[in-house]
């Protein structure tokens, strides 16, 4: 069965205020949108992943997206539309024939589980449409007429009637369709003013939808209040055993890097591609200053280093951008118990002039690691023109990653 994800992050978030999309806010250390499209991209029964971003987004992904779009499993990423519907309608022109069932879901929702996933799919591959909900566990009233009071809390409606509580449901997502009920579904979309969910339009089309368990931890980030409760649930997750493995103290770690400057190749520091006549030699893309801080987060953890972890012969690793080496390094001492506190390298490179790029330098490293631009310090210097490096024949750098403690 070939299973296509949705994730749609095509809203501005007016609801929440402030100017960055909810979508990019940060929850325990990565952005939600990361959150949401590494919850499908790493899962096993899912072949493809499409995002549907604001169109300016889309022109100017975030680096892990475009870091995804090279890797093994396509993520592919589209320019959403005006509404939710338009934006998954989007997405879903890019879905081929021989997709099976489509999962759509909603980007501010971090936390969905494999299980939940594989739950919704299941069951939308049986009875052709299925959707994540929840249970009410509250009284349900149905409101009426608003009162007419002067205050708030009398303007507040009345009470028309109770609702039997075992009868409703709360929709999340995912929500997942075999691709003949969503291409249904989307087809009255135009007609169908706005609907919350692609579930409502199948419903209109004639077809059964059948419910499945939902989460409660699968909360939708929608104002701030839901972003500090997403940040318990985050951190929540992590386990005291785990919590526990880095022993509670800090750790420090050095890596030191230096690549041959030749023709012919890109020149590519901290994820950066620096206009150069010349770049660094390399099986990889030999990005010196990745690997330095590499080196200096798998040693501050005393978990090897790049050539234990990144074999020149492992298919896996064929083409990958050394952001993802860095990427790997931080899941694995978070793995081990730890965070990056900070890192801090020197470049040492006669030529060309670094300053004009180091800030894209530090933020494309400090999303790979997944802490703040704050915690990423790269600095260029000469080596006076003493030895190879001073010649211009090459690049060096060296690093020192510091790790905490899991933060909990
Ligand atoms: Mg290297």
């Amino acid at each position: 069965m070939h299973v296509t994800a949705i994730i749609a992050a095509g809203g501005r978030g007016h609801r929440f205020g402030g100017a960055l999309p909810k979508q990019l806010l940060m929850v325990a250390g990565r952005a939600v949108l990361e959150r949401s499209v590494a919850a499908f991209a790493s899962h096993a029964a899912i072949a493809e992943v499409v995002v549907a971003l604001p169109p300016e987004l889309a022109a100017n992904p975030p680096v892990y997206l475009r870091e995804r779009a090279r890797s093994d499993k396509p993520v592919r990423i589209v320019a959403g539309g005006a509404r939710r519907q338009d934006s998954v309608a989007n997405a879903f022109q890019t879905v081929g024939a021989d997709t099976d069932v489509v999962v759509i879901h909603d980007a501010a929702r971090p936390f969905a589980t494999a299980d939940l996933i594989s739950r919704t799919i299941a069951a939308a591959a049986e009875s052709g449409a299925a959707i994540a909900a929840v249970q009410s566990r509250d009284t349900v009233k149905l409101a009426g007429a608003t009162g007419q009071g002067a205050s708030d809390e009398a303007r507040l409606p009345f009470v028309l009637g109770t609702l039997p509580r075992d009868t409703i449901y709360l929709a999340q997502t995912p929500q997942a369709f075999r691709r003949g009920v969503l291409r249904d579904a989307l087809a009255l979309a135009d007609s169908a003013g706005t609907a919350t969910d692609e579930a409502s339009l199948a419903e209109r089309a004639g077809h059964p939808v059948r419910l499945v368990a939902g989460e409660l931890s699968n909360i939708k980030i929608t104002t701030p209040d839901d972003l500090a409760m997403a940040e318990a649930i985050a951190r929540g997750a992590r386990a005291p055993e785990e919590r526990g493995r880095s022993g509670g103290g800090f750790r420090v770690g050095t890596g030191y890097d230096l690549h041959c400057l030749v023709e012919g190749r890109p020149l590519i520091l901290g994820g950066v591609t620096i206009p150069f006549a010349r770049g660094l030699a390399g099986h990889s893309d030999g990005d010196a200053v990745c690997h330095a801080i590499t080196d200096a987060i798998l040693g501050a953890a005393a978990a090897g280093n790049i050539g234990t972890h990144f074999s020149d012969s492992d298919p896996q690793w064929k083409g990958a951008s050394s952001l993802d080496l860095l990427r790997h390094a931080a899941a694995v001492v978070r793995e081990r118990g730890f965070d990056v506190a900070n890192v801090d390298a020197s470049v040492v490179a006669e030529r060309p002039k670094l300053s004009p790029h180091i800030d894209a330098m530090c933020a494309a490293v400090a999303d790979a690691i997944g802490v703040g631009a704050a915690q990423v310090s790269i600095k260029g210097r000469t080596n006076e023109g003493v030895d190879a490096v001073g010649r211009g024949d090459a690049i060096a750098v060296h690093a020192v990653a510091l790790l905490g403690p899991l933060r909990d």
